[in-house]
C-alpha cells in the first residue's frame, strides 16, 4: 500500500535496528483517514472470505479492528485483554505470549462468550515482528474452536520471521507493508 510506505518513510522513527515507532499515526496518534484506507485494503484482500469477527489485541489493536469492521458489515470486534481485572469474565480463553518489546511475557485472555466454535475469525492486528502475539491469538481461537479465516497487519517486519512461519503454516496473511530491513535508520520495503 503506497500511501502507507510513504507515511512509514516520513514519520517512521527507527530506534535502533528493530524497532519502528509510527506515534504520528498509528500507535498514538490515530489518522483515522489512513485507517479507512487500510481497512478498503484488507476487504480488497479477503473479499471472499465469509468474516463473522474480527479479533486483535488490545491498544493499538482497537481503533484499527473498529475502522476495519466498517468494510466488513460491520462485524463485532473482540479485544484481547491483557490486564486482568475484576470487570473481566471468569469464563475466559487466555494464553501467554511473550513481547521482544517489553521482553517479558504477558497473558492475553478473552471471555468465552465472545468466541464461539465455527465462528470464521479475521485477525488484525498493527505490528507482526516474531510472530508471538499471533501465535497467543491462535492459540485462543484454537481453544474457541473457531476459525483462522486469515490475518491482516499494517506493518511487517520482515526480517523478524514470524511472516513467514504463517506464511508458511498456510495461512493467509496480508500485510500491506512489509519492512526487510532497517540498517542505520534507513527502511527498506519488500517488492
Ligand atoms: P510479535 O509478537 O510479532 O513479535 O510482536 C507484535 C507485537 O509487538 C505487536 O502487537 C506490537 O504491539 C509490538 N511490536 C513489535 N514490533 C514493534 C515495532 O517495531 N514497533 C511498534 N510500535 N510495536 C511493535
Amino acid at each position: 500500500m503506497e500511501t502507507l510506505k510513504n507515511r512509514i518513510l516520513e514519520d517512521g522513527v527507527v530506534l535502533g535496528n528493530d524497532i519502528l515507532k509510527v506515534d504520528s499515526f498509528l500507535n498514538h496518534q490515530i489518522d483515522v483517514e489512513l485507517f479507512n484506507e487500510i481497512g478498503k485494503a484488507f476487504k480488497e484482500h479477503f473479499k471472499d472470505k465469509k468474516i463473522d469477527k474480527i479479533l486483535t489485541i488490545e491498544a493499538s489493536g482497537i481503533g484499527l479492528a473498529c475502522l476495519v469492521a466498517q468494510h466488513f458489515n460491520c462485524v463485532p470486534v473482540v479485544f484481547a485483554k491483557k490486564t486482568e481485572s475484576l470487570n473481566l469474565d471468569k469464563d475466559i480463553y487466555y494464553s501467554e505470549v511473550y513481547s521482544f518489546t517489553k521482553k517479558k511475557s504477558y497473558k492475553v485472555m478473552v471471555s468465552k462468550k465472545y468466541l464461539k466454535a465455527g465462528e470464521n475469525v479475521l485477525v488484525i492486528d498493527d505490528f507482526l515482528a516474531n510472530g508471538k502475539a499471533m501465535l497467543g491469538l491462535e492459540d485462543i481461537l484454537n481453544q474457541a474452536g473457531a476459525k483462522l479465516a486469515g490475518v491482516g497487519i499494517v506493518i511487517e517486519k520482515g526480517f523478524q520471521g514470524g511472516g513467514d512461519d504463517i506464511r508458511g503454516r498456510g495461512i493467509d496473511l496480508k500485510s500491506l507493508a512489509i519492512v526487510d530491513s532497517m540498517e542505520d535508520g534507513r527502511i527498506k520495503f519488500r517488492e
